[in-house]
């Protein structure tokens, strides 16, 4: 698995996760995409259609599987149980997630890794981290049927060694609407020097020391500089 230049918590603009991923990113679901690294972008915003959720203050994500494609003529989408096929015969990604799902819950094969990505303002991204996809199932929503699925993050995120010691610190993720009310209260920029590159969600108190994650006054954006530099202070 090619290493991403990131690290999860950091922030990025849509192109450059594209450029990152090798791909343009429409869909929410992305299974293998070219062979490479499956892909999850969430949806977690009030308003959303999916339900997301974060658990297990972050560790956990329960991601909601996606409604068939519109047919025309066709029932809304929305209206009917999520498929794991399309009328064609194919599988929907839905079902190749949930396939990959329980081969590693019979021990045939090794967790799927997903990387998560969500969005916090228009064009601006987070990447969220390696995930990996320990359980898949359907429930009753409303009327119908969704597909659910399990995310662990992942214990090594398979970026680069020295980033590792970072990693464990920051890796928990922040629910998407925090990561908005952030973003807005710290006007997309630097606390420190009101920098807008190479931002981070930073937390004030650290994980590790009992700072949560879910709230966004133990949240700030710092830029990569002031994140080393609190670090280099903290250690
Ligand atoms: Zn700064």
């Amino acid at each position: 698995m090619p290493a991403l230049p990131y690290k999860p918590g950091d922030i990025i603009k849509y192109v450059e996760m594209n450029m990152a991923e090798g791909g343009s990113f429409q869909k929410g679901m992305n299974f293998r995409p070219r062979g490479g690294t499956s892909l999850f972008l969430m949806s977690t915003r009030r308003g959303a259609p999916y339900n997301d959720r974060v658990e297990k203050q972050g560790r956990v994500l329960i991601y909601e599987g996606h409604n068939a494609k519109r047919s025309r003529g066709g029932p809304d989408p929305a209206m009917i149980d999520q498929p794991a096929v399309t009328p064609s015969g194919r599988f929907t990604e839905n079902g190749r997630f949930a396939i990959a799902a329980r081969a590693f819950k019979q021990k045939r094969a090794p967790a799927e890794p997903i990387r998560v990505y969500d969005k916090v303002h228009e064009g601006i991204w987070v990447y969220n981290g390696l995930f990996n996809l320990v359980d898949a199932w359907q429930e009753e929503s409303g009327q119908r049927k969704v597909y659910k699925f399990k995310l662990v993050l992942a214990e090594d995120q398979t970026t680069s060694p020295a980033r590792a010691a970072l990693e464990i610190e920051h890796t928990r993720v922040i629910p998407t609407p925090v990561k908005q009310e952030v973003w807005l209260r710290d006007k997309g920029r630097c606390v420190i020097c009101g920098g807008d590159k190479n931002l981070h969600f930073d937390h004030i108190i650290p994980w590790s020391k009992g700072g949560s994650s879910l709230v966004a006054e133990n949240i700030q954006l710092l830029c990569a500089k002031h994140n080393l530099a609190k670090h280099d202070r903290i250690e």
